[in-house]
């Protein structure tokens, strides 16, 4: 699918979501965002082939096997997509509150290229969702169906929960916050490229949750501090979140070209009279 469809939806100068890049690396990592849109629902995405393959599921994903949760395929997003946690501002795509709900790994249960065949079946180490999991591809008879139907299901192990209530879990995987926080936090908005997606070796095969985890530690931290929205406000924040964690004083160059793209957004006024686009939901 390729991130195609994911540039032509939004304007990287209004929103702060990453911007479509392709990723080089094969890790294996998976994460539910919890999306208050027009409508909540959770996007579960899976990390495959440099991009994350991405499915909108109204009722989010469930531990309960007996819950065959519709998952609606949407257009691939980038890796670095893979931690946004935030707001995207009215009048663009999706405009709503991000929550990265879930992260972890997944391990394919068969062969990979099954996704093709519409029947992936695959293992996930989250800190919520655990154990096995398929995705099966609907053949709609509806004449306007777009064939992007599938079902995401529990399946029977030692993770399964009869009776799961997802509303139970609202908080995020990163920061703990609710996603009535995260709302409430303007902050959050400013989306800080300052990790590298993918490309890491074998040692330390956690580091990419330990960077998304300290990344949004600083960032709550200096929000607590009172500091306001601004672009000053915007480069001091990513200085410090580079500058927090060691070894990732290098990257702070990369949060130097978010600050200037924040430097040059216009007044958010001016984004809230646009119109929201019709699949703003997603
Ligand atoms: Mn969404």
């Amino acid at each position: 699918m390729g991130l195609e469809e994911y540039k032509r939806k939004r304007d990287f100068k209004q929103t702060p979501e990453p911007p479509p890049k392709l990723a080089k690396s094969g890790q294996r990592r998976f994460v539910v965002q919890k999306h208050r849109a027009s409508r909540l629902h959770y996007d579960f995405r899976l990390e495959m082939d440099g991009v994350l393959k991405s499915w909108a599921v109204p009722k989010g994903p469930s531990l309960d096997p007996a819950d065959k949760r519709l998952a609606m395929q949407v257009e691939d997003h980038p890796v670095s997509y893979f931690d946004f946690e935030g707001i995207i501002p009215a009048g663009n795509y999706g405009a709503g509150t991000v929550m990265v709900w879930d992260v972890g790994t997944w391990e394919p249960q068969g062969e990979v290229h099954e996704m093709r065949k519409g029947d992936l079946k695959f293992r996930l180490n989250g800190q919520k969702l655990k154990g096995d999991f398929a995705l099966v591809h609907i053949k709609s008879r509806r004449p306007d169906s777009k064939g992007t139907e599938w079902l995401l299901i529990k399946h029977r192990d030692a993770y399964d929960q009869p009776g799961y209530d997802i509303d139970k879990y609202d908080y995020s995987a990163l920061t703990k916050r609710s996603l009535k926080e995260i709302a409430g936090d303007e902050g959050s908005a400013a989306w800080e490229s300052s990790r590298k997606a993918s490309t890491r070796g074998g040692s330390g095969k956690n580091d990419w949750l330990a960077d998304s985890i300290a990344k949004a530690d600083a960032k709550t931290a200096r929000k607590s501090g009172g500091a306001k929205t601004s672009s000053t406000a915007a480069r001091t924040i990513t200085a410090k979140a580079a500058s927090a964690v060691p070894g990732r004083i290098k990257e702070a160059s990369a949060g130097k070209s978010t600050a200037k793209r924040a430097a040059g957004q216009p007044a958010r006024s001016a984004a809230t009279s646009g119109a929201v686009k019709k699949n703003s939901t997603l």
